[in-house]
């Protein structure tokens, strides 16, 4: 059916439904109450590598879920946080598909990080580590749920929140647990930050890859016997200089050397040297002939090896995956009085292992703010009611 009388179709169905704009006077008058929590949940710090810090704040989202009639799962991690899911259905037991939304608990700020970073209010906002990254999108999504729960709107479909406790360093033990819940889902809706400070939802993202490029030459005195000697450092030297001649802004493909480290000391010719890069693709095509031109390379200095490992861990979030969730957000957006924008972002998230599963996505549905993973993290108060106004809109009308 065509896609204009289906946004058309979703505006009836969700003004019949639901008084989108009564739901977010209701929302505004809970600004304090949103605030409160995205405080709590922001003072109990969980940096991804710190497990004893993530599942306290995963038991602290879980009673909140619960507190509201989900039923919780811990999903027992033993290195990781444990990862936190909730369900919401429709009452009895016949539910007619199922939502998944998605998001997590971790953040790339090392415990102690709030003493230098104090939570503290200012100029319609809330600054502090992961209040944008994105302890918001947790009170969000708590907050959507009351709305659906004060206005009597039961979901036809099971609703199931995720909150992982490993996304900001790759979603190693949650990206499984991602797919197989997504595989049963309808529709991904994730909680990551909005993108810019009009709340941009986030409809395509690069792929993206960690590799590692070692080259390995042969020691030998640099005064007395240089010949002998094989430069592994020039050797990496010269094939990051060729790997850089790969990048096609214009075409989404970024490759770029972060890391780099080799030698002992600079009398001897170094034997070893290694370079992280990182890689990003904007579509299938680029990331698999990136992979390609990586595993073709060959060394350049004789004498020399390079190894190459790794790859692209997250695929990217193409635009078709999102484009029909992104009309109907639009179209509760405007009955909220918003006009809803989209982004295309570098970044990768757990939507991009959702989308690359074919299950329908959209990204960016978080809190709006600045300066994500920088001491300058904030959220806009003012935002935390629409967009969970925007979000139970959405859920209601899937
Ligand atoms: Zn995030």
């Amino acid at each position: 059916m065509p896609a204009l009388w289906r946004v058309a179709n979703i505006a009836r169905i969700v003004t019949n439904s639901l008084p989108l704009r009564e739901l977010l006077k209701w929302l505004r008058e809970r600004e304090r109450a949103m605030t409160q929590l995205l405080r709590d949940f922001v003072r109990a710090e969980s940096p991804s590598f710190d497990k004893a810090a993530v599942d306290h704040l995963g038991r602290m989202v879980a009673e909140e879920w619960r507190r509201r009639g989900a039923r919780v799962s811990l999903l027992r991690q033993r290195k990781r946080g444990n990862h936190v899911r909730a369900k919401w259905g429709p009452r009895g037991r016949s539910a007619r598909g199922q939502i998944l939304v998605l998001g997590h608990l971790d953040t790339v700020y090392e415990l102690g990080t709030i003493q230098q970073m104090l939570f503290r209010l200012a100029r319609g906002r809330a600054w502090g580590p992961g209040t944008f990254d994105m302890k918001g999108g947790l009170v969000i999504a708590l907050f959507a749920l009351d709305a659906l729960a004060a206005a009597g709107c039961r979901p036809e479909k099971r609703i199931v929140f995720l909150w992982t406790s490993d996304e900001e360093i790759g979603s190693g033990t949650s990206r499984a647990i991602v797919e197989r819940e997504a595989r049963r889902s309808d529709a991904v809706l994730v909680l990551e930050p909005a993108s810019g400070l009009n709340g941009r939802l986030k409809t395509a993202r690069k792929g993206v890859g960690e590799i590692e490029l070692i080259a390995t030459g042969r020691a030998a005195h640099a005064g007395l016997n240089p010949e002998q000697g094989v430069n592994a450092i020039e050797e990496l030297a010269l094939q990051i200089a060729r790997i850089s001649g790969w990048n096609q802004p214009r075409r989404g493909i970024m490759v770029s050397a972060g890391v780099i480290e080799g030698g002992t000391r600079t009398n001897v010719i170094p034997e070893r040297a290694r370079a992280m890069v990182d890689v990003r693709a904007a579509n299938t095509r680029g990331m698999h002939a990136l992979e390609r031109k990586f595993r073709s390379l060959r060394p350049i200095l004789p004498g020399a090896e390079i190894e190459v490992r790794g790859g692209f861990n997250r695929p990217p979030m193409e635009r078709k995956a999102s484009a029909e969730l992104y009309a109907r957000a639009r179209a509760v957006a405007r009955m909220i009085g918003l006009n809803l924008r989209e982004d295309f972002v570098g970044g990768g998230s757990d939507g991009n292992f959702t989308a690359a599963l074919g299950i329908p996505t959209l990204d960016g549905l978080g809190a709006v703010g600045e300066g994500a993973h920088s001491s300058n993290e904030n959220t806009v108060l003012r935002a935390l009611p629409e967009r969970a106004a925007l979000l139970a809109g959405l859920l209601s009308s899937l």
